[in-house]
């Protein structure tokens, strides 16, 4: 389960941007999909679609052959995991900032989601340690809070869009490592400029303003070029 479909979607922005035209694609269960193509192609809107941040104008989105409107919101957020850019760090300490409104988790949790976030160690080192403000840490230990979150999180589907855009090359090392780590048997989502931060995903849509132009394999979309 975690399959989603699209099927001839069309999205216009209330301000009234034409972001997707007729883009029909396959997110299969349990693999990962990357979604390709230049800054305003619309790949952050089929996430936003996906989250039912927004409702397509026409076609379908289906999860496991549903409609997607006929889950339940908060369901599905539950099932979701999703990772930014940037800026999802709001006011507040580091252990509030991973655990995110999971209550059941505990303390414990908390550090093995840290530690696999490649951030314990660096937590500690901090006066405050998990009660520190987490607004003071740099941009790559911020993004790392949010990779923390999701493992917590331990959810079935995951969406990340370009997770390490703003990083350098250690923490966009770090990052991967985690990522490759809780990626396996999920659905995930993946968002990217280049091709070559996503060589290993099971198929790739590339989308040019709106549409999507090919989809295949890193091999297949490699040696058409
Ligand atoms: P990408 O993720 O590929 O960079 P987006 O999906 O963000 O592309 O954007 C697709 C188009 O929709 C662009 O023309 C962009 O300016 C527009 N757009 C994106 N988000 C919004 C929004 N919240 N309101 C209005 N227009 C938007
Ligand atoms: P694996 O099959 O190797 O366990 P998973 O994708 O299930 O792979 O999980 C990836 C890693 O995330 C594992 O090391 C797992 O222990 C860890 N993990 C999963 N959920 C949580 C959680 N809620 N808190 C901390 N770590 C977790």
């Amino acid at each position: 389960r975690g399959q989603f479909e699209l099927r001839r979607v069309d999205f216009t922005y209330p301000s009234g941007t034409s972001a997707l035209r007729g883009v029909s694609l396959t997110i299969e269960a349990g693999r990962t999909t990357a979604l390709v193509g230049l800054s305003g192609a619309g790949k952050s809107t089929v996430l936003n679609l996906l989250c039912e941040f927004y409702r397509p104008n026409a076609g379908q989105l289906l999860l496991d052959g549903h409609p997607l409107g006929d889950y339940d919101l908060h369901y599905l957020r539950q099932h979701i995991g999703l990772v930014l850019q940037k800026n999802h760090i709001f006011k507040g300490t580091i252990e509030e900032n991973i655990r995110y409104g999971n209550f059941r988790a505990t303390q414990a949790d908390i550090e093995a989601a840290a530690r696999q976030a490649y951030l314990h160690q660096q937590i500690l080192d901090l006066p405050l340690g998990y009660g520190s403000d987490a607004q003071q840490l740099s941009g790559g230990q911020q993004q790392r809070i949010a990779i923390a979150r999701l493992f917590l999180k331990n959810p079935p589907i995951i969406f990340l869009d370009e997770p390490t855009a703003s990083l350098d090359a250690i923490a966009t090392e770090q990052i991967k490592n985690s990522l490759d780590a809780i990626k396996q048997g999920r659905t995930v989502v993946i968002i990217s400029h280049s091709l070559a931060q996503i060589f290993d995903s099971d198929c790739i849509y590339v989308l040019k303003k709106g549409e999507v132009v090919e989809h295949g394999t890193h091999g297949q979309l490699y040696e058409q070029r």
